[in-house]
C-alpha cells in the first residue's frame, strides 16, 4: 500500500502534533511553526506515524489518501 498526503498550511494552526507523530515526514515552519512537508509520499515505515498525525491535527490541515501500488 503507498499513501499520499497533503497538507493545507492555511488551515494549520502550528499545534506541532504532526511532527511528533512523524518527525521524517513533517517539519514546522522557523519563523511561525506552520507545517512542512518533508516526504509527500514515505516508506512504509511511516504510515502509522502518518495517519496518528492525521487524528491529531486539530485543524484537520492533513490528509492521507491510500493507493495501491501500480504494477
Ligand atoms: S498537527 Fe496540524 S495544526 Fe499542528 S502543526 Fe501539524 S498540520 Fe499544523
Amino acid at each position: 500500500m503507498r499513501v499520499n498526503i497533503d497538507v493545507d498550511q492555511s488551515r494549520c494552526v502550528a499545534a506541532g502534533h504532526c511532527v511528533s507523530a512523524a518527525p521524517e515526514v513533517f517539519d514546522q515552519r522557523d519563523e511561525d511553526g506552520v507545517v512542512v512537508l518533508l516526504d509527500e509520499a514515505p516508506a512504509e515505515h511511516e504510515h502509522e506515524g502518518v495517519r496518528e498525525a492525521a487524528l491529531l491535527c486539530p485543524s484537520a490541515a492533513i490528509a492521507v489518501r491510500e493507493a495501491e501500488r501500480r504494477l
